[in-house]
């Protein structure tokens, strides 16, 4: 028989894959002699058990679920179900990685009618005794069965109006006893059958729908955004209720040991009185502050400051806790490596390390690659907000710059955003429903709510930007229009907001690229560059993203797509009137006129680079890009090429081709047109050599990679072209220059073949982009067209064009590394696709040994953290 259960005594940290963070961590706690409510854990086994079993617990599973509430029975001294003393419990998801917000929590489950009215007479707290009853109708109603929200949201606002009052904590014992009522008689309405009586009952059904939120859209978001797989569920945890709601010496709260937005040394708490944690979380009622705690509640805060110091010291990590406290005694319900900005992340791991708590290795590892991008979001112009009208401000929750039009709702931030509208989200309160919309916004403000609240957690994890909590909104939201400032706003008006400060601002504002100007950003990275292996290159077909590349760390260019090189300007014309030539001639003419641009190109990278690699892709142009399709395009070509309109329209729909994806591109056009790769050669080679003359401190090798090889003739064919073409041009030059020549590896067949094609090329680049392309056989342009239907039935969890499908085209790689090794052992091997720039593929470069990674230069950061990382692992 399997153990599918544990006691909080029965577990520790190093337990999260089968406990998961939160009952891993309850249990830590808990042997560190904390003060933990005592529970017990169903593992995430249990859970990937329940959705094997066509979404039902098996009675094996139960019957250890009911053993182990009998034990907990035990420890507490209290019992399920009854009316002396009985025991009530909270319900809690808890995956391996936290995905704050995104499952689902039960509260106060255990109460019935004959139980609440025992409490309510027993503990001479009637009015707690009816909150916590109604909030478990509402919460069992929504989360368990399903019924909207909304309806029970109504009867309470029905209620405080008849009752004439603003809070739900105005409400006494006998509004919420005839809300409870009210709400019995809701659910009965909505699902036709009574609110569940029996604990048991209720219990085995909660665990169930904590099960099912691991499931439900918002999570599936998460998991994607954040790498986590579906396989590895969620535990539930099953925890002795203690009630922030018994009064005013009662409350809940969260805590962090650093500021999550700045990384500051400050402890950091907010607690809201007379309340349930959801009540924080949600933001509904602005809590109370560090200072103000420190005042009012000097005991709590002693206890809680030196809880803080424990924790953190223990899991040497910035810590993210939750407390309650019950009549004036504190009780820690959770504690994790808390979410933070990528500024914060990388203070808190300097400040570790400074501290002596941490090594650099672990600094390194602490901060997470993707949350760098963060730090390279824009900020306003200074001289434009000086002169900006400041409308309010509210807590500046998650850094960046938003400024678009204002939307109402999650739904039309995404529909307007698909749209290619900027727009930015005002709200009440945000709610985990909202994810996805709030990440199509350029950023989020909401009227309510603290540092700590799910707009402020979730923006911060996304790295977007947020404001939270501008008590100063006087929100309509049911007209769709809000006050503040002085200003009337309606849907569609636009503001401007920074999340940096919490400065509202009415109208549009420019917004400015982000800095990395830093020290703690320089010393992680330098740290970072110590431990890495793979060097990181850039994919850069300009100058000024190569200069930025180079800024952000780039060691290289690692790509660049040549074709890329026309698409400003009228340089469109030139290669149009190569594309549309129907003799040798016409097109060696056209592409005399093309030779100094693309030189003059070259020449610009080059020196960009200063003597680093530079990497030079022949021609890819899918052609259905480039030919000429308006009328006005059409006599254009025409005109430059003496020809007539039909004689140019003719040679077009003779280039027409089902599939250009897969069709007359890459090193094809030079077999076909051996003078393309005639001239580009002539080009590279010239520039080097003028670059290398201007400044011999470098060594200037220029690589020349040849696109979409499957073939080892094919390689030979157009790499006798560059040598005879380069040698030729090196000779009249009377340079010794080296250069190399190289193919990217972006067929499957390449793969296959990948020891005969080494006999030829110098280097392999992987081209993950057309080899994913290639060897699931869809289109990548057309992919997303039908890939949500694959994440809805977890055929795929990820677009295999973002992350590496390690299982498919990356056993490929391996397979070409391996043989193109048997060939040439010091073959040098890189990767330029996509996934370049992706933390969780860089990696698998690592282990495949490749020798560089290349990706657009605003990813570089990352992937000089991600390598290092990858290094670290690699060699622990
Ligand atoms: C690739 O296919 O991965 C690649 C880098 O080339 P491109 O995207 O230009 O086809
Ligand atoms: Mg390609």
């Amino acid at each position: 028989m399997s153990k599918w259960v544990y006691l909080f005594t029965e577990g520790n940290a190093n337990m999260r894959e089968l406990l998961g963070g939160k009952g891993a961590n309850l249990a830590e706690m808990t042997n560190l002699g904390l003060p933990v409510p005592q529970g017990f854990t169903i593992t995430t086994e249990a859970c990937t058990q329940y959705y094997e079993d066509g979404k039902q617990i098996n009675d094996e599973i139960i019957g250890q679920i009911k053993d182990y509430m009998k034990k907990l029975e035990e420890i507490t001294g209290k019992k399920f179900g009854d009316k002396e003393n009985p025991l009530l419990v909270s319900v809690r998801s808890g995956a391996r990685a936290s995905m704050p917000g995104m499952m689902d929590t039960i509260l106060n489950l255990g109460l019935n009618e004959d139980v609440v009215e025992a409490i309510a007479a027993k503990s001479g707290n009637p009015r707690w005794a009816w909150d916590c009853y109604r909030r478990f109708i509402q919460m069992f109603s929504d989360v368990v069965m399903e019924v909207g929200k909304k309806y029970f949201e109504t009867l309470i606002d029905k209620m405080k109006a008849d009752r004439g009052v603003k809070q739900d904590v105005d409400l006494n014992a006998d509004d919420l006893k005839e809300l409870a009522n009210q709400f019995k008689a809701e659910y009965k309405k909505q699902l036709g059958q009574d609110f569940p009586e029996d604990p048991e009952t209720q219990l085995i059904e909660a665990v169930k729908a904590v099960f099912r939120s691991w499931d439900n859209p918002r999570a599936n978001v998460y998991r994607r955004d954040n790498d986590i797989p579906y396989s590895w569920g969620t535990a539930v945890n099953v925890q002795e209720m203690v009630f922030g709601n018994m009064g005013e010496s009662s409350g809940s709260g969260v805590a962090f040991t650093r500021d999550p937005a700045t990384g500051e040394n400050k402890f950091y708490a907010e607690v809201l009185m007379n309340a349930q944690g959801e009540d924080v979380v949600a933001g509904v009622r602005t809590p109370m502050k560090i200072d103000a705690i420190k005042e009012k509640l000097p005991k709590i805060y002693d206890q809680l400051l030196s809880i803080a110091n424990t924790l953190e010291d223990h899991y040497r990590d910035m810590q993210d806790m939750e407390f309650t406290i019950e009549e004036g005694k504190l009780f820690m319900l959770q504690t994790r490596n808390g979410k933070r900005t990528a500024k914060a992340a990388l203070k808190i791991a300097n400040d570790l390390v400074k501290e002596g708590k941490i090594d650099k290795k672990k600094a390194v590892l602490d901060v997470e690659p993707r949350n760098l991008d963060t730090l390279l979001h824009g900020s306003f112009v200074k001289s434009e907000l000086d002169k900006a009208e400041l409308i309010g401000k509210g807590l500046p929750a998650a850094p960046g710059a938003a400024s678009g039009k204002i939307v109402f709702t999650a739904e039309d931030a995404k529909e307007a955003a698909a749209d290619g509208e900027k727009v930015v989200l005002v709200r009440l309160e945000t709610s985990p429903e909202d994810i996805e919309g709030m990440k199509a916004a350029q950023g989020i403000l909401t009227a309510r709510g603290g540092m700590t609240s799910h707009a402020a957690v979730v923006a911060r994890g996304m790295g977007s930007c947020c404001v939270a909590g501008c008590s100063a909104i006087e929100m309509d939201e049911a007209n769709r229009t809000f006050k503040l400032g002085g200003h009337t706003y309606s849907e569609g008006d636009v503001i401007s907001f920074d999340g940096s400060t919490g400065n509202i601002y009415d109208g549009p504002l420019d917004v400015q690229e982000g800095s990395i100007d830093d020290e703690d950003f320089a010393t992680i990275m330098e740290w970072a560059d110590e431990f890495r292996t793979m060097q990181v290159r850039t994919n850069a077909d300009t100058p000024e993203d190569a200069a930025k590349a180079v800024e952000l760390g780039a060691e290289g260019i690692g790509l660049c797509r040549t074709e890329h090189m026309f698409f400003q300007g009228d340089r469109i014309d030139a290669f149009r009137e190569m594309i549309c030539s129907d003799t040798v001639e016409e097109r060696e003419e056209a592409l005399d006129k093309i030779l100094p641009l693309q030189q003059g190109d070259f020449e610009k990278l080059f020196e960009t680079l200063a003597g680093r690699p530079v990497t030079i892709r022949f021609l890819d142009p899918p052609l259905h890009e480039f030919v000429p399709t308006t009328e006005e395009e059409i006599q254009k070509v025409a005109d430059a090429k003496g020809k007539t309109v039909e004689q140019i329209k003719a040679i077009i729909s003779s280039l027409h081709e089902f599939n250009p994806m897969m069709g007359h591109r890459g090193c094809r056009l030079t077999v076909t047109y051996p003078e393309i790769g005639v001239m580009q050669t002539k080009a590279v080679i010239r520039a080097a050599l003028n670059v290398q003359k201007a400044h011999p401190e470098w060594t200037i090798v220029p690589e020349i990679m040849i696109p979409l090889v499957g073939e080892v003739k094919e390689m030979k064919f157009v790499k006798d072209i560059v040598v005879k073409t380069a040698d030729a041009e090196l000779k009249a030059a009377g340079s010794d220059m080296q250069y190399k020549v190289g193919t990217m590896i972006e067929i499957p067949r390449a793969c296959l073949t990948a020891d005969e094609i080494a006999k030829e090329a110098e280097f392999f680049c992987f081209g993950t982009n057309d080899l994913t392309q290639m060897t699931f056989g869809f289109s990548r342009d057309d992919a997303g067209k039908f890939l949500s239907s694959y994440y809805d039935h977890k055929i795929y969890e990820n677009d295999p064009f973002s992350r590496l499908d390690q299982d498919g085209v990356g056993q490929l790689m391996k397979m070409a590394v391996k043989k193109g090794k048997e060939t040439r052992a010091d073959l040098h091997c890189g990767i330029c696709g996509e996934h370049g720039g992706d933390p969780t593929s860089v990696e698998f470069c690592n282990s495949l040994g490749l020798d560089y990674v290349s990706c657009s230069p605003f990813r570089v950061p990352i992937a000089r953290l991600a390598a290092a990382q990858a290094a670290i692992k690699q060699n622990a």
